[in-house]
């Protein structure tokens, strides 16, 4: 499949129309925004990492019976995907404390929850994505009770597959944002990314940060923390 023209540029990935209606091709780029767009600069490699990363996580999602948007991967920074409609909700499940759960609800960053937590928060850069409920949603008709009840449950088994999954690769998944679509028949799927961008990583022995984290609050070793995240995934 080919490029045609650009459909939408966004902060970290452009999107472009193919051939056919029913896909488009996702081409990851290396910017990379923080602070509600306040904060923007350059992670090299990036677009790379978060292209593989993100389509080898869906793929194994997607064999642990949680569907999504993968097609397939056309080279290092572009992908195939089913062409959807964003359901406008960010979905955000948390294993343990950190950002703006401990900022909003004053605690420390680490205290490890009994069961995890979902938040969904409304896609709107005008309104800066305020917190909402399943009850807003619904009323605002950003979704149906049911694809809301969907959502949940994709969002929970998409927590338990990759928890899973990093562990064994010495990494603890602290918490991660997902987005969903609706295709043209109507089914809901996993769209988006999954990556540093998008997920806190800490290293499970030193709790070292390997996320998005490093750059949101000018740490150093940004480039460095995708690069381990990637050797972690793929041995490279
Ligand atoms: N997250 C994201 N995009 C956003 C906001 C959050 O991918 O616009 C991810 C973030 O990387 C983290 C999780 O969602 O893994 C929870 O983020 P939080 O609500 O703590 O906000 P943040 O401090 O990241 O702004």
């Amino acid at each position: 499949m080919e490029k045609k023209e650009m459909l939408y540029e966004g902060k970290a990935k452009k999107v472009f129309a193919t051939e056919d209606e029913n896909y488009v091709i996702v081409s990851y780029k290396d910017d990379a925004t923080a602070n509600d767009g306040e904060k923007k600069g350059t992670i090299a490699g990036k677009g790379v990492i978060n292209n593989r990363m993100s389509n080898y996580l869906m793929q194994l999602l997607e064999k642990n019976g949680v569907p999504s948007h993968f097609v397939e991967e056309i080279n290092d920074t572009d992908t195939v995907v089913k062409k959807v409609s964003i359901v406008p909700l960010e979905v955000i499940i948390r294993n343990i404390s950190a950002g703006h759960f401990a900022s909003r609800y004053g605690v420390e960053e680490g205290i490890v929850f009994d069961e995890p937590t979902i938040e969904f928060s409304y896609k709107n850069d005008d309104l800066h994505d305020p917190l909402l409920n399943a009850y807003h949603a619904i009323a605002l008709k950003l979704a149906t009770r049911e694809e809301i009840e969907l959502i949940k449950s994709m969002a929970f088994k998409v927590n338990d597959v990759l928890k899973a999954y990093f562990k064994e690769l010495g990494v603890t998944l602290v918490d991660f944002k997902l987005e969903f679509g609706k295709t043209a028949d109507g089914s809901i799927v996993l769209a988006d990314e999954i990556s540093p961008d998008t997920c806190r990583f800490w290293d499970s022995e030193t709790g070292e940060k390997l996320d998005k984290d490093r750059f949101r609050r000018d740490m150093g070793g940004v480039e460095d923390a995708y690069k381990e995240m990637m050797k972690r995934v793929f041995g490279e």
